[in-house]
């Protein structure tokens, strides 16, 4: 088997890494200490193609795998996990559509996506968040619409979407098999987000609570078949967790990097701190 990078898969990364360099690493510090998701980046990176990367090209995204995806975020997270965090959501979002959207779904949100709208990915609760199948939100069916009430936590670019994937309960006795996916309209009466969550790191990626009063929803914006919002949620962690990971490796890198740099630069003892045999 072959690991090695394909020409394009090379030339994908070595752009990231350039925009990353050029344009994040300057103001990472900066927006990290302000909680700040500088918005103009987020033009920046679609004009260079480095969001959006698993959008079709036909709706105006990279037409790029979870691979590519995960070569761009490792660089992107180098210079900043928040900055990163932020423009790779997006990802998660189209995840959702490739996963269990209709045609008409897709072309859709993919449009939005690529046109530089944010969405959000609301399924943790205060009470759960790696136990997806205790969420509590209900969605109650009447005729061809759902009403939508409870609260979300931890919600990335909640302040920024303009819309949002929700999962909520459809059978309050269904377990992992009651849970049902919805887009929903940040503008929907009785949605609201609250003010950005305070962070110990990745501060210039916003995220907040979600809240949901008696949000009314029509059949259409359901995502997947009603109770298939668990298979969704899984399905989306399995093409967006290689991304994640990937982000996590570009921080380590980077504090790889910082550590060599400070070696080689610090003197101790007549040399840099590098030549020292338990560095070095
Ligand atoms: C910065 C940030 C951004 C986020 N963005 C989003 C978002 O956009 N959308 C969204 O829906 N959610 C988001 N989340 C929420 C995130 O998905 C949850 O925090 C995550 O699922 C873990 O849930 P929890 O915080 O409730 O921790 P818990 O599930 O309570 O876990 C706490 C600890 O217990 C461990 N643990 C859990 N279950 C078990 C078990 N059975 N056995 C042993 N150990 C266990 C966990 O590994 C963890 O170490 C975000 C969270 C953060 C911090």
């Amino acid at each position: 088997m072959n690991f090695e990078l394909t020409e394009e898969q090379k030339l994908i990364r070595s752009a990231a890494r350039d925009f990353a360099r050029a344009e994040i690493q300057p103001i990472a510090a900066q927006c990290d200490r302000e909680a700040r998701f500088p918005r103009t980046i987020m033009d920046k990176a679609r004009e260079v193609g480095l969001v959006n990367v698993t959008v079709p090209e036909a709706f105006g995204g990279g037409g790029l795998g979870v691979f590519e995806l995960a070569l761009v975020t490792q660089e992107l997270a180098w210079a900043c996990a928040g900055i990163n965090g932020t423009l790779s959501l997006n990802s998660v979002i189209a995840d959702v559509f490739h996963v269990a959207g209709t045609a008409q779904q897709r072309e859709q949100v993919f449009r939005r996506l690529a046109s530089g709208e944010f969405g959000g990915y609301a399924l943790t609760e205060p009470a759960a968040g790696s136990d997806v199948s205790g969420i509590t939100a209900r969605a109650v069916r009447t005729g061809d619409t759902y009403v939508l009430s409870g609260s979300k936590v931890w919600i990335s670019n909640a302040p920024l979407a303009g819309f949002f994937v929700v999962f909520a309960r459809t059978d309050p006795a269904g377990g992992h098999r009651g849970i049902s996916a919805f887009l929903v309209e940040r503008d929907a009466p009785g949605l609201s987000v609250g003010a950005p969550l305070g962070k110990l790191g990745q501060r210039a990626a916003p995220a907040a609570e979600v809240f949901f009063e008696d949000v009314a929803v029509p059949e259409s914006a359901r995502i997947g078949d009603e109770g298939e919002g668990f298979l969704v949620a899984m399905k989306v962690f399995d093409r967006s967790r290689p991304m994640v990971a990937a982000g996590a490796l570009g921080v380590m890198q980077r504090a790889i990097d910082e550590a060599i740099e400070y070696a080689r630069t610090r003197r101790t003892m007549g040399k840099p701190i590098i030549e020292h045999q338990a560095i070095g």
